[in-house]
């Protein structure tokens, strides 16, 4: 059976070798994940290079995402390493503290509008909430806490507050660094960290633009003012990341898995692309098999209609990289079997709303390739908008992208359900087209004798937006 879900797997230290990074590929990677908070320039371009000479070499389509590190605040550094930090002890941050002059008794921090932002009685979170400060009170620059859950403290950990609130904007100067290098590694992708709203993705899109990006842009989910914004940040953003490791600390973990299941839900529902993000086969980085809860976690997201499961320390930093790609692939393929029983219609929405011709097209298409059965589905898209659309509604029907543009084969490798072909519509009759487009798919084992096959295209081969037309044929009719 067809994966349908497809896999973003981070690259870090444990991927960077060649064998290694081939292997990843070969075990299903769809999208590899640039972590720009870590790592040069350069060390980034031979990355990408090195990917695309692997995706090559597998005969896979691969795309690429940029993550951009935004604005995380963090301690600075101590004199002597790590402090341990007890239950009841006082414990200050102060920006104006020299930035590798902390003490057990109080730390810099990398963000002087701290004291701003925060009142007495606040929680502070800090190391991903495994310490929990309780603001007392603010002279001029400090703040004064109390150690409520203690712990080990290292440098440069981040800081959330309970309940979000800091107000730190999006895009910091390393992002607007980071952005051309993004649009230089023509990357398929940028997510953007710590957005608050949709006004943060339009400025992330407007300066990749301007850079001569062309990649769809990522909202990162981690902040409480995100979720409070979820309407207008699927709107404005290509795609969403439940990004639980900051989410689960700014909303605190047992509202995570109902707002995991609420970002989701939204998404297909305003036709946002959503990949579920984090800790999702963190014990692989040290075994090479996933517990019972792991699988379950997978399985769920794919249950409950993710695009995407990404990992993140597990292959980039884990012992077995190539052992969770397959893992995860191999739970993703059993949840999707099961996939009737938890979709809740498939097929069109009940109140279906079409703005745009390419998009009725491409959401009847389903509903008809539903009923009838089709084995396979072609869509012939020059920006692949018409393969997004057919795969935000419920189908098992494996959707074909076939394009002659390379950056829209290596942007729907994101989409649930879609698989590019490289295919040129062009200059040739209809029938013509629509006959190689079947001998396509037959060549690649998808379909068959009997079989039906379900076209869209437009009149206009070639076109943005064109697809204006339907077409059921069968496989020994049209060869
Ligand atoms: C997260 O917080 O879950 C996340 C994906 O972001 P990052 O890995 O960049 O901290």
């Amino acid at each position: 059976m067809t994966r349908q879900t497809k896999i973003v797997a981070t690259l870090g230290p444990a991927t960077t070798d060649t064998d290694s990074l081939q292997a990843i590929v070969e075990a299903g990677v769809d999208l590899v994940r640039m972590n720009l908070s870590h790592g040069t320039h350069d060390e980034h371009r031979q990355r990408a290079e090195a990917l695309r000479t692997a995706a090559k070499n597998a005969g896979r389509v691969v795309g690429v995402l940029c993550d951009l590190q935004g604005p995380k605040i963090r301690v600075e550094q101590f004199v002597d390493g790590a402090v341990v930090l007890e239950e009841g002890a006082a414990f200050f941050l102060d920006p104006a503290l020299a930035g590798d002059a902390g003490t057990i008794e109080g730390v810099g921090v990398a963000y002087a509008g701290l004291p701003e932002d925060v009142n007495a009685g606040d929680i502070l979170l800090l190391a991903d909430g495994l310490i929990r400060l309780k603001v007392e009170r603010i002279d001029g620059t400090r703040v004064h806490t109390t150690v409520v859950n203690g712990g080990k403290l290292s440098d440069r950990k981040g800081i959330n507050r309970l309940g979000g609130g800091l107000s730190v904007r999006a895009l910091t100067d390393k992002d607007r660094v980071d952005i051309p290098l993004a649009a230089s590694l023509e990357a398929d992708y940028v997510a953007v960290s710590f957005p608050r709203d949709g006004a943060d993705i339009d400025e992330a899109r407007e300066l990749l633009r301007a850079a001569g990006g062309h990649g769809g842009i990522v909202a990162k989910i981690e902040r409480h003012e995100a979720v409070d914004a979820l309407g207008e940040i699927m709107e404005a953003a290509d795609a969403v990341m439940i990004a639980r490791g900051d989410l689960a600390v700014e909303i605190g973990d047992a509202e995570l898995p109902g707002v995991q299941k609420r970002i989701m839900r939204m998404a297909r529902e305003r036709d946002c692309v959503v990949i579920t993000a984090t800790q999702m086969m963190q014990s692989m980085v040290d075994n090479p098999m996933p517990t019972r809860a792991e699988v379950l976690d997978v399985a769920n997201a794919v249950l409950d209609g993710t695009d995407a499961v990404m990992l993140s320390e597990e292959t980039a930093v884990g012992h077995y990289p190539a052992e969770t790609v397959a893992s995860m692939a191999r739970v993703a393929v059993g949840a999707e079997a099961y996939a009737d029983e938890s979709r809740p219609s498939a097929g069109l929405n009940r109140d279906p709303h079409f703005e745009r011709v390419d998009e009725a097209i491409a959401k009847t298409a389903i509903t008809a390739a539903n009923s009838l059965g089709v084995k396979a589905i072609a869509a012939m898209t020059e920006s692949g908008a018409t393969a997004m659309w057919m795969s935000r509604i419920g189908t098992d029907i494996p959707i074909y992208a076939l394009s002659e543009q390379p950056r829209t084969r290596t942007k729907v490798t994101l989409y649930r359900g879609v698989h590019p072909i490289a295919f040129d519509p062009t200059m040739r009759e209809h029938e013509a087209v629509n006959r190689e487009a079947v001998a396509e798919l037959q060549s690649r084992g998808a379909v068959s004798g009997e079989d039906y096959v379900l076209i869209t295209k437009g009149d206009l081969a070639g076109v943005r937006g064109g697809t204006n037309a339907m077409k059921v044929v069968k496989v020994n009719e049209i060869l």
